[in-house]
């Protein structure tokens, strides 16, 4: 009995001891438990791998950012150390100061404990291959990069191909990332997309691998797996990890992807028609809304037939009037009253019945049909503009205007002509232009600006918010309202992440001198919110749906409407 405390204390002693040595150890050394949870690290694989304990400790080692040679994930590593007791191999990381390390790993069974033991030979290899690796691997993020998916990709498709399975490659694009780093600074961006990063590769199966495929850009490559679903399952498992928030700095930042998925033998089968039906998946997706994925179908190839088919009818429609201009009210926040109303196109199909704009604008635009359409429409906007003055309402008209016409280098004698052959008084006229026009256009948006302002047009940005353009810019162009595209409205008053964008595009759009202009307003809760964040204007189906210029006429002279005019 009288032996136990002598036991403990020599217990104690050989505990510290043996803490002593694997504190003084050169080699880096983690314990961890079956489930891979680590529960210790030595000083020397901190130094090694830049990693601090709190960020280790209780963290499994396969979401550690870690290459395992050989193995796409340390899940497989796993799984051999598990049979064999022992793995033996090369590691490379990403150090916290950007460089990369590369170790020699031992991985033991020791009860029912795993010890790892990491020595550094990142001196040790030879420059040529740290710049092979490098060449593998983005420096940002430690993924694999481009060139490095696509080597994979071949690789499985290959297996796949020999043994039979599908394969799915997951584009995924960080909606909005532009804005999160242009609000916040690139180091949080970066930050971010360190962050995300790992809590992708932290979330794939064994056998997958995600890379870095440009700068909010990231592929995920699965398989070969037996059925489409666990594609399915993995991918909107992606999507929801990633609407988790991130805690950068001070900050929490909430983030949404958008994603398209190819699969292999369905959707092509070499890596370039994979990868590219993917992305033709993802843009799809986009266009639909954030936060969600496409799964590619020929079907969104086969869009580009009946596009052929509306662009020849496209042109026959010009001529034979099937335009028509409908009409939103627009509404001051202060005062709740109309203050002007948005002109918005239809084409009034003979066959196809009315057809919404984002169906043929496009292909307007690509085919130079936009430049009689947009004439069209402004000068039926004039007209009826002119038609509401006489009418004693005397509000602004906003027309919708497309990067070709800013771009075409007649647009301001155009609108001139325009102006003067329908008699319409230019400070009744509002043009919006969205950003991303005004972006690829620098030099000739400024200038055509300062001609519409000198004129008294008056001048919106359109879609603020949807494009990836720097807000530096935003201060040479001598603008008057600031619109927050409807995207970011539709969830403002449960998603954080559009409350962000909103909030910091209205303080943006107030410190520019600016109106801050909101659309797609649906419900009194959204109002309620707008206002609260001194919102000027706002649109939406809570006030109207656009109307066709008829309704709107009867609409402004009924009583309920107040009208405050230019
Ligand atoms: P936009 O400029 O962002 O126009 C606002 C769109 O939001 C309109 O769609 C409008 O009908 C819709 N909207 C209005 N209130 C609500 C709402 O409460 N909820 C929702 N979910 N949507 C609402 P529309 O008319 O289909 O126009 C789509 C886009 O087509 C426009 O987006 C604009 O970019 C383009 N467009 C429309 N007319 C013209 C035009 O004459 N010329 C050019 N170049 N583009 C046009
Ligand atoms: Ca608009
Ligand atoms: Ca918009």
């Amino acid at each position: 009995m009288e032996d136990i405390p002598r036991r403990i204390r020599d217990l104690r002693k050989r505990l510290g001891l043996a803490s002593k040595i694997l504190e003084n150890m050169r080699e880096g050394v983690i314990v961890f438990d079956s489930g891979g949870v680590i529960r210790t690290a030595n000083r020397s694989f901190l130094e090694i791998t830049g990693m601090s304990y709190e960020l280790i400790h209780s963290r499994e080692v396969s979401s550690l950012d870690l290459k395992w040679e050989g193995f796409p994930t340390f899940q497989e590593v796993f799984e051999i150390l598990k049979e064999e007791g022992f793995w033996k191999g090369e590691v490379w990381g990403v150090h916290r100061r950007g460089t990369m390390f590369t170790c020699e790993v031992t991985l033991l069974k020791a009860e029912d404990e795993f010890l790892g033991l990491f020595l550094d030979t990142t001196e040790r290899r030879s420059l040529e291959a740290n710049l092979r690796s490098l060449s593998c691997y983005d420096p940002l993020t430690g993924l694999p990069n481009r060139a490095l998916l696509c080597d994979h990709l071949a690789h499985v498709l290959f297996r796949a191909k020999i043994r039979g399975g599908k394969v799915g490659v997951v584009f995924m694009d960080i909606d909005n990332f532009k804005l999160i780093n242009d609000t916040l600074g690139h180091e949080a961006g970066d930050c971010l997309l360190k962050a995300f990063s790992r809590r992708i590769s932290s979330s794939l199966p064994p056998g997958a691998m995600v890379s870095r495929f440009g700068s909010d850009e990231f592929v995920v490559v699965i398989g070969p797996v037996e059925e489409v679903e666990e594609i399915k399952a993995l991918v909107s498992n992606l999507i929801g990890r990633a609407s988790v928030p991130f805690h950068v700095g001070d900050h929490r930042i909430y983030v949404t992807v958008t994603a398209g998925v190819s699969v292999y033998p369905l959707d092509g089968s070499n890596p370039q028609t994979i990868l590219k039906n993917a992305d033709i998946a993802m843009h799809h997706a986009k266009k639909s809304g954030k936060s969600t994925y496409i799964f590619y179908t020929p079907d969104l190839n086969l869009k580009v037939s009946e596009r052929f088919m509306l662009e020849s009818e496209l042109r026959e429609a010009l001529e034979k009037e099937e335009l028509a201009l409908y009409y939103q009210p627009k509404f001051d926040l202060a005062t709740d009253r109309v203050t002007g109303v948005e002109a918005l196109v239809r084409w009034h199909h003979p066959d196809r019945g009315l057809i919404p704009p984002f169906r043929f604008i496009p292909i307007a635009e690509e085919t130079n049909l936009i430049i009689p359409l947009g004439d069209w429409v402004l000068r039926r906007a004039c007209l009826d503009g002119r038609r509401m003055l006489e009418e004693g309402l005397p509000l602004k008209i906003a027309v919708n205007i497309s990067p070709n016409q800013i771009s075409s280098g007649n647009f301001v004698e155009t609108l001139k002509e325009i102006l003067e052959e329908t008699d319409f008084d230019p400070s009744h006229l509002e043009v919006e232009i969205t950003e991303s026009a005004l972006i690829k256009n620098k030099r000739e948006a400024v200038r055509i600006l300062k001609d519409l302002k000198s004129m008294g047009v008056t001048v919106s940005i359109d879609d603020f918010g949807t494009s990836y353009s720097s807000l530096n810019y935003l201060k040479y162009f001598p603008a008057d309202k600031l619109k927050i595209d409807r995207t970011f409205i539709g969830d403002i008053v449960n998603d954080p992440n559009d409350v962000a964008i909103a909030t910091t595009i209205i303080a943006i759009a107030h410190n520019l001198g600016l109106k801050a202009v909101a659309e797609g307003v649906e419900t009194e809760e959204q109002l309620i919110f707008l206002r609260l964040w001194q919102c000027d204007e706002a649109q939406g189906f809570y006030f109207s749906p656009p109307l066709t210029f008829e309704r709107l006429l009867e609409m402004l002279r009924s009583k309920g409407f107040r009208i405050r005019g230019v």
